[in-house]
């Protein structure tokens, strides 16, 4: 095999291990971070954040109301169970019950209220709870085609290392360093094609010369323009 051609096949391997190199990458970002997941997670706890206070709130109001409902049916019972006979403690126990009233109707209009809020941020978090799930289950989805082809990609790329081998063995040091060197400046890409007269790294046609000198397929030959190692198919 002339260098030319084990040059090329170097480069073939590489830009296919590039290629998985890439996807791995990706990949790993995709598995990672799930931004639509996270915006609804997010969304349901601030929800549960609002509501709390405001059931809390609810659940104390309602056992005020009950304390104040039989506070205020012991004492009817007492006015009118004949048992206090003083003018001034009947007042007194009748001034009670009129205050007991007040804020018992205090109480259910702020009651009212309040439970209006606890239902409409309990729909609202019901909602938030689907979409939650949607996103959840859709995401589980995702995450088992992404290992399964993180797993095949990986596999791939192992098949290829050893292929690199190979084909990195039947190449001359000196072409290797060069090789290397012109990985690292033209973006991986330091092997290309010429096509009729034309170097397809960088779409520049080459003179007669340099045409020639690769179509013999003895030396390396560089294009003129981006300095890629020419080769033919
Ligand atoms: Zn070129």
């Amino acid at each position: 095999m002339s260098q030319q051609q084990a040059l090329y096949r170097l480069q073939k391997i590489d830009t296919e291990l590039d290629a998985r190199r890439a996807r791995l990458r990706k990949i790993n970002v995709l598995l990672e971070g799930n931004t639509e997941l996270r915006a609804a997670r997010s969304a349901v706890e601030a929800l549960k954040n609002d509501l709390a206070p405001h059931e809390a709130h609810v659940k104390d109001m309602t056992l005020e109301n009950q304390s104040v409902i039989s506070q205020a049916s012991e004492l009817s019972a007492r006015l009118y169970g004949g048992e206090v006979s003083n003018p001034k403690e009947l007042q007194e126990m009748e001034d009670k019950i009129a205050e007991l009233k007040r804020r018992r109707s205090q109480l259910e209009t702020d009651l009212l209220e309040e439970m209006m809020v606890v239902e409409e941020l309990q729909s609202s978090l019901a909602a938030a709870s689907d979409t939650l799930s949607a996103a959840e289950a859709a995401w589980s989805g995702d995450q088992t085609s992404l290992r399964e082809e993180q797993k095949r990609v990986k596999k791939e790329g192992r098949a290829l290392k050893a292929d690199r081998e190979t084909a990195l063995a039947a190449v001359d040091p000196e072409n290797q360093a060069l090789y290397e060197e012109l990985r690292t400046q033209r973006q991986g890409i330091a092997v290309a094609l010429l096509k009729g007269d034309t170097c397809t790294g960088c779409w520049v046609d080459q003179t007669a010369n340099v045409v020639q000198e690769v179509r013999r397929g003895k030396g390396i030959v560089t294009c003129t323009s981006c300095g890629r190692i020419l080769v033919t198919p």
